[in-house]
């Protein structure tokens, strides 16, 4: 006889853990309010004024939504010299700096901000601490665009190797960052943070700036925002009462790469997937409670897939967790909304 292929003993091995397995779905989990919006201003963009609308960077990180727009029209840029003059660029929900702003001005685009009201309250303080003379820290994850958004609030300059900086604005990530700091005056120092990160993980790092820089100013109200905190919280709490998490989010989300670390510091095995296809049977094996949740920017389209493809691996029950009631609504940028009109109102008159 032949012996059975190994991955259909896992496969098995699986469905036969899972057949007693429950699943667990956290509360809240996906869409933001930001994020809502954000996708609302593309599809506006696109009704009124017809394809292509240019989009500078991924609007929201989740490769599903992005591929829906640009099935509709959408077309994602990383720079604005990638688009022809005139035309319409939207700015992504990280916001932007002030020099993408007026570059954009003079190359004649007209520009539409999808940058998340939340995002902007933080580009805003950053304005008055400069105003107020103070030099800023932030925290928050190199290289991510919400990052370059926040630090190019203030004026920038070329350092040797060519690269932009800011001036009176560092970027740190780490505890061990923050040993390394040096800042010109310690009695005019300000922190700020980027809006999606590991609250525990900032609070090391805030921490660290209070102890060696006991003078230094905190922003008026917290920066990690509503969202990133009930999510959070949320997969801490299930966390607790689960043997597998596993998050929805694309690779290049940071609020959802927070979840999935939420799940690990509670001990727990947790993957984070793109899509129901990234699921695989052995990680169920042995397994009785797989806890669900999904990034600010993941669709709950995707979370449904997930649930059914554990069902398909043999999970019947499903257990909705109660939660916070998010009821956060953002309102459209007023140049959208006065040019839909304005627009409608052209078409009635033709
Ligand atoms: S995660 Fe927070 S900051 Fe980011 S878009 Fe959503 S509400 Fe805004």
């Amino acid at each position: 006889m032949n012996p059975e292929p190994n991955n259909l003993k896992h496969q098995t091995l699986a469905e036969k853990a899972a057949s007693d397995a429950s699943i667990l779905l956290a509360n809240p989990r996906g869409f933001c309010a930001g994020v809502d919006r954000a996708i609302i201003i593309v599809e506006q963009a696109l009704d009124k004024f017809g394809a292509p609308i240019y989009v500078r960077h991924e609007v929201v990180h989740n490769k599903f939504v992005v591929d829906e727009l640009r099935a509709k029209g959408a077309i994602f840029v990383e720079e604005l010299d990638e688009i022809p003059t005139g035309s319409i660029v939207i700015f992504s929900a990280h916001g932007v700096s002030k020099a993408v702003r007026a570059e954009a001005e003079s190359r004649g685009l007209t520009a539409y901000d999808a940058t998340c009201p939340l995002v902007t309250k933080v580009h805003i303080e950053v304005e008055k601490m400069r105003k107020a003379g103070m030099e800023i820290v932030m925290i928050g994850h190199k290289g991510h665009p919400e990052v370059e958004g926040t630090m190019g609030q203030v004026e920038q300059t070329n350092t040797e190797n060519n690269q932009a900086s800011s001036i009176g604005m560092y970027l740190v990530e780490t505890p061990e960052d923050v040993a390394s700091l040096t800042v010109k005056d310690p009695a005019k120092l300000a922190y700020v943070t980027q809006t999606t990160l590991s609250m525990d993980d900032a609070a090391l790092v805030i921490n660290a700036l209070k102890a060696k820089f006991p003078q230094i100013n905190a922003p008026k109200s917290d920066d990690i925002c509503y969202a990133t905190q009930n999510r959070q919280d949320a997969v801490k709490i299930m966390a607790q009462d689960c043997d597998l998490v596993i998050i929805v989010g694309s690779p290049n989300s940071s609020n959802s790469n927070r979840l999935r670390e939420v799940a690990k510091n509670q001990g727990v095995e947790a993957y984070m997937v793109d899509n129901a296809s990234y699921l695989k049977s052995e990680w169920l094996v042995n397994k009785k409670k797989i806890g669900v949740s999904a990034g600010a920017s993941a669709p709950e389209v995707l979370v449904k897939e997930v649930i059914a493809q554990l069902q398909n691996f043999g999970i019947g029950n499903v257990q909705e967790l109660q939660g916070v009631v998010e009821s956060v609504v953002f309102q459209l940028p007023k140049n959208l909304t006065s040019a839909a009109k304005t627009n409608s109102a052209k078409s009635t008159s033709n």
